[in-house]
């Protein structure tokens, strides 16, 4: 797997729950409308802020403006206004072709968004969560390829195949054609 389809492939996935992650910090979420129609007391009542999601929250924010700023300076880019973290994501993903051409920050970009994705998927829980993917499977041509987030890995889920797509923090020419 290349460092630019690995690196595309964490970033979805932090794109697609980044918002489940916010709303279980968020005081106005499900659990305190959940509060306040039971007949509890109103005005400073709050759900308490579970710290590992406001960790994992404030981790992947920083982690996030400090990678974008790294590839604009490693790619000679000048800065860009500050963003939400999706929008950082999503500038980020524009460029991976460029990311992809540099042997040093590539493999960077990678290590990164799967570690922010796999902090994402732990704090909400969920690890065996599976995240949609575009493209198709190397093996067998289906769309059927997902992410696993809290192992860093990607498998094909078409069940005459169930190809595994590890996420190296190398990458390397494939040359070994296994399946
Ligand atoms: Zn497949």
């Amino acid at each position: 797997m290349s460092g630019k389809q690995g690196g595309a492939v964490w970033i979805a996935s932090l794109v697609r729950r980044w918002p489940d992650l916010v709303d279980e910090l968020s005081p106005t979420g499900r659990g305190a409308l959940r509060e306040r129609r039971g007949g509890g007391p109103v005005g400073g009542t709050t759900a308490p802020v579970r710290l590992h999601v406001s960790d994992a929250v404030r981790d992947i924010t920083d982690g996030v403006v400090e990678l974008e700023e790294a590839v604009r300076e490693r790619l000679g880019l000048r800065p860009v206004p500050p963003a939400p973290v999706p929008v950082r994501l999503r500038r980020i993903a524009g460029l991976l072709d460029r990311i992809a051409a540099d042997p040093l920050l590539a493999p960077h970009v990678e290590d990164e968004t799967r570690r922010m994705a796999a902090r994402c998927a732990r704090a909400l829980g969920d690890p065996e969560q599976l995240v949609r993917l575009p493209g198709r499977c190397p093996a067998c041509d289906y769309v059927s390829l997902r992410a696993l987030p809290e192992r860093a890995e990607v498998r094909c889920v078409n069940p005459a195949c169930r190809r595994v797509l590890e996420a190296e923090p190398n990458p390397q020419p494939t040359t070994d054609n296994r399946r």
